[in-house]
């Protein structure tokens, strides 16, 4: 019995090995992938998907033309994909159909704000704007399915590509969730563009990374000596309550109440969002949000209601990456870039919807460098003069396209998924 163990998995490595590339061979794919993806032909499919969705910005569950955009990209491509997703959302697949399967994500959405910078392909709707670098995700993952797919026959199993609805605060991944993508794929990777980090650098880190957020109360109490109390106890909140190793940030955004100097309103709305690391500090500094606003509003003799979704906004979870396939991505972008420009990040007060798939499969999620120090300083997320710096797209493109074939070479036996579940499903 023993012996025919020992034997039998033997015959199994022996096989395993003779099927797979030479450690050598499979760290030439990211260098090879990088230098496809700065061809004219991508480069020129990217920044013209990156200017046409810049010009044209839609904002949460509204990007029709954007997944339009995507749809005839992956056609011309020929590229077999799934529409709708989440509504405007498009789900992409590249390879042999079997497993392992490996997603690869990009968010699609623009934000309600008046772009400011003065381009040739300038936002064309008034107050709306890309202003985190979505046009640039997307353009990257289409430039990493053109990578892809003109190397198919390589593929030692299944990419899928997920082009996801908002980001921004309205949470299109926990939708994408929810329609049932991720029940196939073994893991997933997501990147966002910095305007901090070098071009032709990375940045990451294992575990937690970006903190979960909630969108606060939004109350009406009366009157304004309440909701003054109200702040001040809440700030009170980290600054005595939590540990200071344990980050975590309350911030009141809104105030209103009140018509005239001399006259007290019936009511005040506050409103605001909170972050905290770690899953245990988040319910219990909400749990703690809500008993300060109802203890201070009672003091002064007021009726408070707190609303923890206002606007439909959403919590994230904490952005948790999985140890494993944070070496992965370090192991593939120290391959493309040299370790010296795959960094290791601090946690972030950012959030991420990301959250949303790391927390059902094991994920990483990792900043991607577009900083280019002969240049000025680029504006930062979320600003109306921000920029994409477009030399950073074949990177992009390259890092996605890269992580995911070394993971269907790397993760082959590993996979979860059995060959009889998969063929129509996605
Ligand atoms: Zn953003
Ligand atoms: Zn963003």
């Amino acid at each position: 019995m023993g012996f025919w163990r020992l034997f039998t998995s033997i015959l199994i490595l022996n096989l395993f090995l003779s099927n797979s590339l030479s450690s050598a061979e499979l760290s030439e794919i990211p260098t090879n992938f990088l230098n496809y993806a700065k061809q004219p032909e991508v480069v020129n499919l990217m920044v013209d998907a990156r200017r046409r969705i810049h010009q044209n910005p839609e904002v949460g569950f509204e990007e029709f033309e954007t997944s339009k955009l995507i749809r005839n990209e992956l056609d011309k491509m020929g590229i077999e994909y799934k529409h709708p997703i989440a509504v405007t959302g498009v789900v992409g697949m590249i390879g042999t159909g079997e497993p392992p399967f490996v997603a690869i994500r990009a968010d699609m959405d623009a934000l309600p704000m008046q772009e400011s910078v003065e381009w040739e392909h300038k936002s064309k709707v008034p107050g709306k704007m890309h202003a985190c670098g979505h046009d640039a995700h997307v353009a990257m993952l289409l430039g990493a399915a053109k990578i892809l797919q003109d190397h198919r026959q390589e593929l030692k199993g299944t990419v899928v590509l997920v082009f996801q609805p908002p980001e921004e605060g309205a949470g299109g991944a926990k939708k994408v969730v929810e329609d049932g993508i991720l029940e196939n794929i073994d893991a997933i990777f997501g990147l966002h563009v910095s305007v901090d980090l070098p071009i032709g650098s990375v940045a990451s880190r294992p575990g937690a990374l970006l903190a979960g957020s909630g969108s606060i109360p939004q109350q009406t109490i009366d009157p304004i000596l309440a909701a003054s109390n109200v702040i001040v106890s809440l700030q009170h909140l980290v600054s005595r309550e939590a540990d200071p190793l344990d980050s975590q940030v309350v911030t009141v955004g809104k105030f209103q109440g009140g018509e005239a100097f001399n006259v007290i309103p019936d009511s005040v709305t506050i409103g605001g969002t909170f972050r905290a690391f770690s899953t245990a500090s988040f319910m219990q500094l909400k749990k703690r949000i809500e008993e300060v606003i109802k203890a201070e509003a009672a003091v002064q003799r007021c009726n408070a209601t707190v609303d923890f979704s206002p606007d439909n906004k959403i919590s994230f979870p904490v952005t948790t990456n999985n140890k494993v396939m944070h070496k992965h991505l370090e192991n593939v972008a120290g391959d493309m870039l040299g370790t010296e420009n795959v960094k290791d990040m601090q946690p972030s007060m950012g959030s991420e919807d990301f959250s949303f798939y790391s927390e059902v499969i094991p994920g990483c999620f990792f900043f991607l460098g577009m900083a280019n120090e002969t240049r000025a300083k680029l504006a930062s997320w979320h600003s109306p003069n921000f920029t994409i710096n477009e030399d950073a797209l074949p990177y992009g493109a390259a890092l996605h396209a890269s992580v995911a074939t070394r993971y269907l070479l790397e993760f082959e036996s590993k996979s979860h998924i059995s060959d009889r579940k998969v063929h129509d499903e996605l």
